[in-house]
Protein backbone atom coordinates (compact mmCIF):
# COMPACT_ATOMS: atom_id res chain seq x y z
CA UNK A 1 0.00 0.00 0.00
CA UNK A 2 1.36 3.72 -0.82
CA UNK A 3 0.86 6.27 1.48
CA UNK A 4 -1.77 8.75 -0.53
CA UNK A 5 -2.62 6.36 -3.31
CA UNK A 6 -6.37 6.85 -3.76
CA UNK A 7 -6.58 3.55 -5.68
CA UNK A 8 -4.61 1.75 -3.29
CA UNK A 9 -7.17 2.96 -0.79
CA UNK A 10 -10.43 2.07 -2.60
CA UNK A 11 -8.77 -1.25 -3.56
CA UNK A 12 -8.52 -2.19 -0.38
CA UNK A 13 -11.63 -0.72 0.70
CA UNK A 14 -10.56 1.67 3.28
CA UNK A 15 -12.42 3.74 0.79
CA UNK A 16 -16.04 3.31 -0.21
CA UNK A 17 -16.91 3.02 -3.82
CA UNK A 18 -19.53 1.16 -6.39
CA UNK A 19 -17.83 -2.08 -6.23
CA UNK A 20 -19.09 -4.24 -9.42
CA UNK A 21 -16.62 -7.06 -8.59
CA UNK A 22 -13.81 -8.40 -6.02
CA UNK A 23 -11.61 -11.41 -5.29
CA UNK A 24 -8.31 -11.60 -3.56
CA UNK A 25 -6.14 -9.61 -6.12
CA UNK A 26 -8.46 -6.99 -8.00
CA UNK A 27 -11.35 -4.98 -6.92
CA UNK A 28 -13.40 -3.54 -10.07
CA UNK A 29 -15.51 -0.50 -9.10
CA UNK A 30 -17.51 2.02 -11.66
CA UNK A 31 -15.53 5.09 -12.64
CA UNK A 32 -16.84 8.53 -10.99
CA UNK A 33 -16.15 10.14 -14.04
CA UNK A 34 -17.63 7.63 -16.82
CA UNK A 35 -17.12 8.18 -20.17
CA UNK A 36 -20.12 6.50 -20.77
CA UNK A 37 -22.47 4.40 -18.82
CA UNK A 38 -21.39 0.99 -17.25
CA UNK A 39 -17.72 2.88 -17.68
CA UNK A 40 -15.46 0.68 -14.87
CA UNK A 41 -11.90 -0.03 -13.83
CA UNK A 42 -9.98 -2.81 -12.52
CA UNK A 43 -8.05 -2.11 -9.72
CA UNK A 44 -5.08 -4.32 -8.08
CA UNK A 45 -5.10 -4.28 -4.81
CA UNK A 46 -1.59 -4.72 -4.57
CA UNK A 47 0.02 -1.47 -5.77
CA UNK A 48 1.83 -0.95 -9.23
CA UNK A 49 2.55 2.50 -11.01
CA UNK A 50 1.45 1.11 -14.49
CA UNK A 51 1.78 -1.90 -16.37
CA UNK A 52 5.49 -2.31 -16.50
CA UNK A 53 5.50 -2.51 -12.81
CA UNK A 54 2.66 -4.83 -12.60
CA UNK A 55 4.00 -8.55 -12.14
CA UNK A 56 3.33 -10.57 -15.04
CA UNK A 57 1.06 -13.20 -13.13
CA UNK A 58 -1.43 -10.15 -11.90
CA UNK A 59 -1.39 -8.76 -15.93
CA UNK A 60 -2.01 -11.85 -16.56
CA UNK A 61 -4.99 -12.23 -14.31
CA UNK A 62 -6.25 -8.68 -15.06
CA UNK A 63 -6.39 -9.25 -18.38
CA UNK A 64 -8.74 -12.69 -18.09
CA UNK A 65 -11.04 -10.43 -15.57
CA UNK A 66 -11.19 -7.48 -18.15
CA UNK A 67 -12.65 -10.33 -21.01
CA UNK A 68 -15.20 -11.55 -17.98
CA UNK A 69 -16.40 -7.86 -17.05
CA UNK A 70 -16.24 -6.16 -20.15
CA UNK A 71 -18.68 -9.11 -21.54
CA UNK A 72 -21.06 -8.54 -18.41
CA UNK A 73 -21.07 -5.05 -18.59
CA UNK A 74 -21.73 -5.38 -22.45
CA UNK A 75 -24.52 -8.00 -22.33
CA UNK A 76 -26.05 -6.76 -19.35
CA UNK A 77 -26.19 -3.39 -20.65
CA UNK A 78 -27.04 -4.31 -24.15
CA UNK A 79 -24.05 -2.46 -25.68
CA UNK A 80 -23.11 -2.45 -29.47
CA UNK A 81 -19.02 -2.42 -28.24
CA UNK A 82 -16.49 -1.89 -25.24
CA UNK A 83 -13.37 -0.46 -24.85
CA UNK A 84 -10.12 -2.10 -22.45
CA UNK A 85 -7.74 0.99 -22.39
CA UNK A 86 -4.77 1.21 -20.12
CA UNK A 87 -2.77 4.21 -19.93
CA UNK A 88 0.71 4.48 -18.86
CA UNK A 89 2.33 7.89 -18.21
CA UNK A 90 1.06 11.45 -18.11
CA UNK A 91 1.67 11.64 -22.23
CA UNK A 92 -0.50 8.22 -22.44
CA UNK A 93 -3.16 10.22 -20.59
CA UNK A 94 -2.34 8.13 -17.47
CA UNK A 95 -3.75 10.98 -13.99
CA UNK A 96 -3.62 8.02 -11.43
CA UNK A 97 -0.58 6.52 -11.09
CA UNK A 98 -2.28 3.20 -10.02
CA UNK A 99 -2.46 0.15 -12.47
CA UNK A 100 -6.09 0.14 -13.57
CA UNK A 101 -7.99 -1.05 -17.01
CA UNK A 102 -10.69 0.99 -18.26
CA UNK A 103 -13.84 -1.08 -19.20
CA UNK A 104 -15.89 1.51 -21.34
CA UNK A 105 -18.72 0.26 -22.87
CA UNK A 106 -20.12 2.18 -26.21
CA UNK A 107 -22.84 2.75 -27.98
CA UNK A 108 -24.19 3.11 -31.42
CA UNK A 109 -24.33 6.72 -32.25
CA UNK A 110 -22.53 8.08 -29.05
CA UNK A 111 -19.54 10.49 -28.45
CA UNK A 112 -17.33 8.96 -26.40
CA UNK A 113 -13.46 9.87 -28.23
CA UNK A 114 -11.25 6.62 -27.84
CA UNK A 115 -9.94 7.50 -31.23
CA UNK A 116 -6.60 9.10 -33.15
CA UNK A 117 -5.89 10.04 -36.58
CA UNK A 118 -4.05 7.70 -38.61
CA UNK A 119 -0.82 8.57 -39.57
CA UNK A 120 1.69 7.23 -42.27
CA UNK A 121 4.29 4.37 -41.71
CA UNK A 122 7.71 5.98 -42.87
CA UNK A 123 10.36 3.93 -44.23
CA UNK A 124 12.78 5.58 -41.69
CA UNK A 125 10.64 4.62 -38.79
CA UNK A 126 10.22 1.43 -39.74
CA UNK A 127 13.30 0.42 -40.02
CA UNK A 128 14.22 2.33 -37.02
CA UNK A 129 11.31 0.44 -35.01
CA UNK A 130 11.92 -3.26 -36.64
CA UNK A 131 15.92 -2.56 -35.30
CA UNK A 132 14.61 -3.03 -31.47
CA UNK A 133 13.13 -6.11 -31.95
P1 LIG B 1 -6.45 7.49 -16.08
O1 LIG B 1 -6.62 8.82 -16.78
O2 LIG B 1 -6.26 6.33 -17.00
O3 LIG B 1 -5.40 7.57 -15.00
O4 LIG B 1 -7.86 7.21 -15.40
C1 LIG B 1 -8.20 7.62 -14.12
C2 LIG B 1 -9.69 7.37 -13.99
O5 LIG B 1 -10.00 7.29 -12.62
C3 LIG B 1 -10.58 8.49 -14.57
O6 LIG B 1 -11.47 7.91 -15.52
C4 LIG B 1 -11.30 9.05 -13.36
O7 LIG B 1 -12.62 9.43 -13.66
C5 LIG B 1 -11.25 7.89 -12.41
N1 LIG B 1 -11.28 8.22 -10.98
C6 LIG B 1 -10.48 9.09 -10.33
N2 LIG B 1 -10.75 9.07 -9.00
C7 LIG B 1 -11.74 8.16 -8.83
C8 LIG B 1 -12.45 7.68 -7.69
N3 LIG B 1 -12.21 8.15 -6.47
N4 LIG B 1 -13.40 6.74 -7.89
C9 LIG B 1 -13.65 6.26 -9.13
N5 LIG B 1 -13.00 6.65 -10.22
C10 LIG B 1 -12.08 7.60 -10.09
ZN1 LIG C 1 -1.80 2.42 -5.21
Amino acid sequence: MEDNCIFCKIAKGDIPSSTIYEDENFRAILDLGPASKGHALILPKKHAENLFELPDELAGKAMVLAKKLAKQLQDGLHADGVNVVQNNGQAAGQTVFHFHMHLIPRYNGDTVNVAWTPGTLTEEDKKEILALF
